[in-house]
């Protein structure tokens, strides 16, 4: 049977690529298209950043389930923030031991949540073989030996005594490598993020399928555009896009012709999440060290004292945990005073009541209802229905700027059981706090709304059926249905 390679492209947007098509400017991907089937409103997890959108990836569910809440969170049980590395100025202040070990390994091995199986730990059970070149989310059978880079190894007091665990075949850049030759040692350096760039990935699959080696399964990430997208801003990513459709080239050029390559793999190519354009001036970026400065605001780095409360700024997105219960109502009040936010969520009675920040308007729901959405989930919803842009579609729950609303806010809430107030930026906008990049003019993504959660879907080289309308958490299912549904 066929192999399945999945192309998983940071920040890969449906308007972006219908674009370059238009312009005949990214033939790898119009050649994928034109040969398979394509979803230009497939839906990501939340918050949108790419621990949690992986986490779901892998493992089919959303945070409510794996329980990795997102790319920076607070662990009450350790009683300090993860960060599973955003920016250097990050890194500096938490240190690179705590971030080192919280992406190479508690992520996989201790933050994700064991009763949940990944793709490749299911597809091991099968008997099937499977791999992954640079995804963050790799928790599989096999361990393997992480040798930290000369430089990241000084630096890090952190040393693993465990190996980490992955699939058959797995590479973190230079850090983790199984059996991978002809990779340039250029494309591996401080530079170049120790490997994990989408030349190193492209160099990767193109030595697994020159040697053979390549397993049935195959999750590709792809980094760069992501950078990229952030700089320059959404609306100037075709360049962008038109350099990753190169890197999918050199691996369709691997083959005789690109029909060949049909032949043997089927291709799957899709995002983690979207970008929103961030406005050029100060005020479109939303502080939140000056927003709650009448709180002690447990600041990255520091130990927990006496702080009220913990934020952990996600770009678009914030998870603001109360430490002290009694100032919820007050905390609340300070958020709802800010217009430029656009939903602050609060977790009551097992649901979820959402507010708008400048109006105050609130819609409240929680699982198991009257109300039927369009992915089948059940809900009792009341309230203004407007805020969280909800109608009814043929006596379903359809979604408008804020696509799977309400699985998604409730799979991040949920993610962990302590209480937590949920905060979005309204589009061209973000959050600001100390030690954490922001993206002026540039793009940023987190949030729930459509533009940082649509993402696009391509799948070619099999009819095999997928749940429509698409989401990402539906893939892993596809996948191994794939799989079990071909002999062996
Ligand atoms: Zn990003």
């Amino acid at each position: 049977m066929k192999k399945v390679i999945l192309l998983l492209v940071d920040s890969l947007m449906p308007g972006v690529l219908e674009d370059c098509m238009q312009q005949r400017t990214v033939p790898a991907l119009q050649f994928l298209v034109d040969r398979g089937r394509y979803w230009s409103n497939c839906i990501t997890s939340f918050p949108t950043m790419t621990a949690s959108v992986d986490s779901s990836l892998v493992t089919g569910v959303y945070p409510d389930v794996h329980r990795v809440p997102g790319l920076i969170w607070f662990d009450p049980g350790e009683k300090e923030i993860i960060n599973y590395v955003n920016g250097w100025k990050c890194v500096r202040k938490l240190g690179l031991s705590n971030c080192t070990k919280n992406v190479l390994y508690n992520l996989n091995e201790k933050h994700l949540s064991k009763q949940v199986s990944t793709i490749f730990e299911e597809l091991a059970m099968r008997g099937r073989t499977s791999g992954s070149i640079n995804a963050m989310v790799h928790r599989g059978v096999k361990k393997h030996r992480v040798r930290l880079p000369f430089l990241l190894n000084l630096s890090t007091r952190f040393r693993f005594q465990e190996n980490i665990s992955g699939p058959d075949i797995m590479t973190l850049g230079a850090m983790v490598q199984t059996d991978l030759q002809e990779i340039p040692k250029q494309i591996q350096g401080f530079k170049q993020l120790y490997g994990i760039n989408d030349n190193y990935a492209i160099s990767a699959v193109k030595s697994l399928i020159r040697s053979g080696n390549i397993p049935e399964f195959l999750l590709v990430y792809l980094p760069d555009n992501d950078h990229r997208v952030h700089k320059k801003n959404p609306n100037h990513a075709e360049e962008s896009l038109i350099q990753v459709d190169k890197c999918i080239q050199q691996i369709l050029n691997t083959f005789s012709s690109w029909d060949e390559a049909l032949s043997q793999f089927i291709f799957i190519v899709t995002s983690d999440h979207g970008q929103t354009r961030i406005g050029n001036g100060k005020e479109f970026n939303i502080d939140l060290d000056s927003l709650l400065d009448h709180f002690k605001v447990l600041q990255l780095g520091e130990d927990v004292k006496d702080h009220d409360i913990v934020v952990c700024n996600n770009e678009r997105m914030a998870y603001i945990y109360t430490l002290k219960p009694e100032m919820e109502e007050q905390i609340l009040r300070r958020l709802l005073s800010e217009s430029r936010i656009d939903i602050i969520a609060t977790k009551e009675n097992g649901g979820i009541r959402v507010k708008e920040g400048g109006s105050g308007r609130e819609v409240y729901f929680k699982q198991n209802g009257q109300y039927r959405d369009i992915y089948g989930s059940t809900w009792i919803i009341n309230g203004e229905w407007e805020v969280l842009d909800l109608r009814l579609n043929d006596g379903l729950v359809d979604y408008g700027d804020y696509p799977d609303a309400l699985s998604r806010l409730y799979g991040a809430m949920y993610s962990q059981e302590i209480p937590v107030i949920v905060v979005t930026t309204r589009p061209r906008y973000e959050f600001k706090s100390r030690f954490y990049p922001v993206h002026l003019d540039g793009g940023s993504h987190g949030s729930l709304h459509k533009y940082d959660s649509t993402i696009p879907l391509i799948i070619t080289g099999t009819e095999h059926r997928i749940k429509e309308p698409p989401r990402l958490i539906d893939l892993k299912h596809f996948i191994i249905n794939i799989f079990e549904s071909s002999p062996k």
